[in-house]
């Protein structure tokens, strides 16, 4: 048997002397660029270092470093030591790494270096054997020493496709983080998946701005890279400036909706800036419709939208070559089956109605972390993995995401979707953005709840946004209360916090009564 992800990568023959990360000169350090070559002498003597700590396959490796091309030889070192990669978002206070680590039993922790001491008596209390360190520049940590002194060969452990490649624990804005468990036949059929629907090719120099700890950065980006022997620019963090700076070297750019939004505030996106590129992916978070057409109207390019999520991969794209529909993610992608069903029976809905989107295909989870019973209630006894948003499947079969279910608003017995209630608000001049959640109505059990986001200087307020709407939706679903705010709450990857909203806002009706 041969090690199923890497032998896939392999089978694809990247150029041993092609940069597969560069990270550009700072103002402290030069230039580096890793060939694959480097990248496999490298992950060969981290793979060495892993064993040597003791990692047999299946162990567990948890990782909470800062963003280098060093992190990624290590993701690649336990693909080849047949261990499971474990990223932790950076931002992890140590209170939830205490729960991740206990949770998920790693064999070793690498932390940044700055961080190891706190870390280190947290990692040895909960029976970690091993904590090491890595840092962001080539050459610091323990785990880099500890790699130059092995041997830069190692004989990749064998893995089947369905062995375990990596845990991510989902972001969990409700209840306890689960603990997503991806093999490896799930990230390489999706990264080939990918690699092939977005045409990308060894030419291909890829804008990397996202963080690596999660799904988008690191197997979107990351694994598509490898299957094609392509190349990344990795930046630390996404900046306008930087990105515009760097755009003629590189010729696709994948981010969150908010990078769009963002650039679209720079004053040098244009045709001529942009012309290098042949490909805007956008993800994670639902893309508006309005930053579709402005980045078209400025750049000349359509965003292909896509969307998948921590357990699933990637599971629908808009076309590279076909019609790209703002405000849908596409037909489902080859080998990736969707369907939408009533939430509460699991029946299959017809066309056009909006349901629970069901996924099944090879890109599809092993389940979480021990956690079966939660498995269990998340998959259908067909194999279709219940994904928790709302959709709806047009004419042309086009998969439009309308939400969370958890987002769902029912007020006085009706369902309303967020979604539908902001693309109105969001039509209305002077309006940037909104946000629709439902808050607790002693009549009607919730209140649909509008939060504004206003267009610098414009005067828009709540009446003018609720006779704007008069009219246009049915009257179940017209906003009781619109509020105004400066931003709304987002995560790292751009995600609006509708938690948050809904509890800075959980008294709202209840107060209005009492005044
Ligand atoms: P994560 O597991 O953090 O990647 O989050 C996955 C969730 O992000 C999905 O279940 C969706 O709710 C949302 N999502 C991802 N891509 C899109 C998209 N293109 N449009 C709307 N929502 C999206």
């Amino acid at each position: 048997m041969t090690n199923h992800m890497v032998s896939t990568i392999r089978s694809r023959a990247p150029k041993a002397d092609r940069v597969f990360i560069s990270v550009p000169a700072t103002k402290g350090a030069p230039r580096r660029d890793l060939t694959y070559g480097d990248a496999l002498a490298a992950s060969s003597r981290m793979a060495r270092a892993l064993v040597a700590r003791g990692v047999v396959p299946g162990d567990r490796v948890a990782v909470q470093v800062e963003k280098s091309p060093e992190a990624i030889i290590l993701y690649l070192a336990c693909l080849r030591a047949g261990a499971v990669y474990l990223p932790l978002n950076t931002a992890y206070t140590l209170a939830e790494l205490e729960y991740f680590l206990g949770d998920a039993e790693p064999r070793v922790v690498v932390a940044a270096p700055e961080r190891a001491a706190e870390i280190e008596p947290l990692a040895s209390r909960l029976g970690v054997a091993f904590t090491e360190t890595l840092g962001v520049d080539g050459q610091s940590g323990t785990l880099l020493e500890l790699a130059s002194l092995c041997e830069p060969a190692f004989e990749d452990v064998p893995r089947g496709a369905d062995d375990l490649a990596a845990i991510l624990y989902t972001s969990g804005t409700t209840g306890r983080s689960k603990g997503a468990m991806l093999s490896h036949g799930n990230l390489a059929s999706n990264a080939l998946t990918l690699a092939e629907a977005w045409r990308f090719t060894p030419d291909d120099v890829l804008l990397h701005a996202l963080p690596i700890f999660h799904t988008h950065g690191l197997f979107v980006a990351t694994n598509v890279t490898l299957m094609a022997g392509s190349s990344m620019i990795f930046l630390p963090r996404f900046e306008p400036d930087e990105i515009m700076r760097l755009m003629p070297a590189a010729t696709v750019l994948m981010g969150v909706p908010t990078f769009y939004v963002r650039l679209l505030q720079h004053p040098e996106l244009g045709r001529e800036t942009t012309r290098g590129m042949r490909l805007f992916v956008s993800g994670s978070a639902p893309l508006l419709a309005e930053t579709h057409a402005a980045w078209a109207e400025r750049t000349g390019y359509a965003i292909l939208e896509r969307y998948g999520m921590t357990e699933t991969n990637m599971n629908a794209s808009n076309p590279y070559d076909g019609e790209r529909v703002a405000g849908t993610v596409g037909p489902p992608l080859p080998g990736v089956e969707i369907r939408v069903t009533d939430p509460d029976t699991g029946a299959p809905l017809a066309q056009g109605e909006i349901g629970m989107v069901e996924i099944r295909g090879p890109n599809v989870f092993k389940g979480y972390w021990r956690m079966p019973e939660k498995t269990s209630a998340e998959f259908r006894l067909d194999g279709f993995f219940i994904s928790g948003d709302l959709g709806m499947i047009d004419p042309r079969g086009y998969l439009h995401i309308v939400g969370r279910g958890k987002d769902l608003v029912i007020t006085g017995g009706y369902n309303v979707y967020p979604k539908e209630v902001e693309t109105e608000i969001d039509a209305i001049p002077g309006v940037a953005e909104s946000a629709v959640i439902g808050v607790a109505h002693p009549d009607f059990g919730e209140g649909v709840t509008a939060i504004v986001i206003r267009k610098p200087g414009a005067q828009v307020d709540e009446r003018t946004i609720l006779s704007a709407l008069e009219g246009r939706l049915a009257r179940y679903k017209l906003p009781k209360r619109v509020l105004f705010a400066e931003a709304l709450p987002r995560n790292t990857m751009g995600k609006v916090q509708k938690n948050l909203l809904r509890d800075e806002n959980k008294d709202l009706y209840a107060r209005t009564k009492a005044g």
